[in-house]
């Protein structure tokens, strides 16, 4: 079937010759090479015709799909930095964003604008709950009026039908947090015409996780959806060591024929502002009235004991206060990572959980702060890795060198998980690894024709030393990229040479069968 094309000169765009090619779908890795036209892989194995416009010898190198992170917020930031570099040079040829119920609306507006411009990098979005009803229904802590929950609905369909990939929840933020599981299970059937997928940031990731769980699974079940549970943790010390938390309701589940999958960070501290910390009724009715609400001593005082129940106390004796730091903040950039024992003392203050509270809120009412909370077990962490159903995601967004202390995630969650659980630790295999950055999440999501190497695919490619694949992000450094990195290909170009981004754009968008029903 090839014969017609050799007539015209070189049969291939490029050639990769010689790599140890990990296909993505967890089988043994096999010496071969990969010949590519265009935007596709036309032939794989032993590529004899050597007329390309471009061979690459990758002797000693590991040739994998490229990696998809289904877990990221790179709608933020990706208009104002389009390289994207922080996941194209991990290796990452596909983001998803729009996760934890939150989206830039309306998405048509994004997409359009990101088809302007050209991006590095292939881009979906999730629909997000807490943008919908923010929309609708503002910071109102009650249920939706009829006429509310029919606006909520025909702005998801309106969404799903710009491409949205599906219906993100983020149920411990504003305004998600005011939402009952009724609301969420109606909302979500908008999505299941366009096969679309419900992933949530559940309401609890400590002692109530397996309810939060069994609500997620709740609304996927009701509607015959696909349910991604995100950034899976035991996130607090009282529940370490119980993964049987997480297990039992997913597996019950997927008995009763329920596709359930999860995705994770490999890192034992997570990343979000405070607001998380509070409870949720300080902020019923907007900020100006949280403002309002803490000038009275009462409310004060409550909200105070919630943060440092919530946030600060420990049933195995660890100082919480060494273990949350600040990474960014407009009003408190002096205190950018340092945690809060630090700035406490460096204020002349005891480092006692009473001052860490008054903290916080003094934090929160003058802008607030981005976060890092080291509050997971290292044990879990690799237990929750190793189930079959978890994929690997870094809930990070698009980042700009050297601005805030973000989170490490960032830049390192791939090679991270590459270097130090595969090769040093041996928690995964590099084949099962490679499975869960690649034809897992593209499975799940749906993202036809890619996450494997075989003929036909998208070809989106990720080509790197093993022995030297590594992170270097860190949590007091973390504007680091990785090394060891050799090529990455993005729909057939190069996206990175020699661990170089080449500032091509040859992303696409990545839109949901709704698209061709919206036009
Ligand atoms: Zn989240």
């Amino acid at each position: 079937m090839f014969l017609a094309m050799s007539c015209g000169g070189q049969s291939y765009d490029l050639v990769i010759k010689n790599g140890l090619i990990v296909d993505g779908t967890g089988e043994p890795a096999y010496t071969g090479d990969i010949a590519i036209r265009g935007n596709r892989i036309v032939e794989i194995g032993n590529v004899k015709d050597s007329r390309a416009a471009e061979t690459i010898d990758v002797s000693g190198l590991i040739v994998a799909p490229g990696f998809i992170d289904v877990h990221t917020h790179c709608d933020r930031g990706i208009k104002r930095v389009p390289t994207v570099d922080n996941y194209i040079l991990q290796g990452v040829t596909t983001v998803i964003g729009g996760n934890c119920g939150g989206h830039p609306f309306p998405l048509a507006e994004l997409y359009r604008d990101l088809e302007k411009e050209g991006i590095s990098i292939n881009f979906g979005c999730l629909i997000g709950h807490n943008t919908i009803r923010r929309e609708v229904m503002e910071y109102k802590m009650e249920a939706p009026t009829k006429e509310e929950m029919t606006e909520m609905k025909s702005l998801i369909d309106q969404e799903m039908r710009a491409g949205g990939l599906g219906f993100s929840t983020g149920l411990s933020y504003l305004p998600g947090i005011y939402s009952e599981t009724e609301e969420l299970v109606e909302l979500a059937s908008i999505i299941a015409p366009y096969d679309g997928i419900y992933a949530s940031h559940i309401r609890d990731q400590a002692l109530l996780i397996t309810e939060a769980i069994e609500e997620a699974i709740e609304v996927g079940e009701k509607n015959g959806l696909t349910v991604q549970i995100s950034h899976i943790k035991l996130a607090d010390d009282s529940v370490w060591g119980e993964i049987e938390r997480i297990t039992k309701p997913v597996e019950d589940a997927k008995a009763r024929g329920v596709k359930v999958f999860l995705d994770q960070y490999p890192y034992t501290a997570t990343s979000s502002g405070f607001t998380s910390s509070f409870p949720s009724w300080a902020f019923e009715g907007g900020r100006d009235q949280f403002l309002e609400r803490i000038k009275k001593p009462g409310i004060y005082k409550k909200i105070k004991t919630y943060i440092i129940e919530r946030r600060l106390a420990s049933t195995k004796g660890i100082n919480k206060l060494e273990t949350v730091f600040i990474a960014n903040s407009r009003n408190y950039g002096e205190y950018e990572g340092k945690n809060l024992q630090d700035i406490l003392l460096s204020r002349g203050l005891e480092p006692t959980v009473e001052n860490g509270a008054d903290l916080i809120i003094e934090i929160e009412k003058n802008g607030g702060a981005s976060c890092v909370f080291f509050q997971m077990d290292e044990k879990d962490v690799e237990d929750l890795m190793k189930l079959p159903y978890t994929m690997h995601g870094s809930d990070g967004s698009v980042q700009e060198i050297g601005r805030g202390v973000p989170h490490p995630r960032n830049y390192g969650t791939f090679p991270r998980v590459i270097s130090h659980y595969v090769r040093e630790k041996g928690v995964l295999s590099l084949e099962e690894a490679v499975r869960k950055m690649t034809s897992l999440p593209a499975d799940v999501f749906k993202l036809k024709n890619r996450g494997k190497l075989k003929e036909g695919m998208y070809a989106d490619i990720c080509i790197f030393d093993l022995e030297n694949f590594k992170d270097k992000a860190t949590f007091s450094d973390p504007h680091q990229y990785s090394e060891g990195l050799a090529y990455v290909i993005v729909n057939g170009e190069f996206a990175v040479k020699n661990n170089t981004h080449t500032n091509r754009r040859s992303g696409m968008i990545l839109y949901g069968s709704g698209k061709e029903q919206g036009e």
